[in-house]
């Protein structure tokens, strides 16, 4: 048995979380629920008894698991799935634009291909078209957050080794 203070601020704190995951909030149907919620596997509880042993209904006890440790959960799966196809879609669009090479190494990519933001995401780079080529997954992870000149440096540098030299 897990036992635990639970404090309004701890309850907020997991709610939040919930929320943040994409769970839907739904209304304690009992004092001692810290939290009801749904996602995509049904509704799940997490509760707590006076003397602070919590109990869980549905997927709660992992959900909660997943909360404590931090863990990458998501109440629905459904976006990931989008994302996903997106993600498909957009590098075809970018194979007809740019041919079937990687941006680095101007190899052919045959199933090896990432998409790969010139300006990276976490310098504030977008999922524009105008931002994204195609790369091996290795050139991508090699470049990693180079600068955009860097990165187009590498892209000129193996474009002149492999028309052997413009220099
Ligand atoms: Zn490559």
């Amino acid at each position: 048995m897990i036992r635990v203070e639970i404090t309004d601020k701890r309850k907020q704190a997991f709610c939040r979380w919930l929320v943040s995951r994409g769970a839907e909030l739904l209304a304690p149907s009992t004092a001692y629920e810290i939290a009801r919620f749904r996602c995509a596997d049904g509704v799940s509880v997490v509760a707590a008894t006076a003397k602070g042993d919590l109990y869980f209904a549905g997927n709660g006890y992992h959900i909660w698991d997943c909360y404590l440790k931090g863990s990458a959960w998501r109440a629905f799966t459904k976006n990931k799935r989008k994302n996903k196809k997106g993600r498909s879609r957009l590098m075809t669009t970018v194979a007809l634009r740019d041919g079937e090479n990687c941006f680095y190494c101007h190899n052919p990519l045959h199933e090896d291909r990432s998409l790969e933001h010139l300006l990276s995401i976490t310098f504030g780079g977008s999922n524009h078209l105008a931002n994204l080529v195609l790369a091996h997954r290795e050139c991508n992870e090699a470049a990693g957050n180079k600068s955009v000149r860097e990165k187009l440096q590498i892209h000129i540098d193996n474009l002149g080794e492999r028309h052997g030299g413009y220099h």
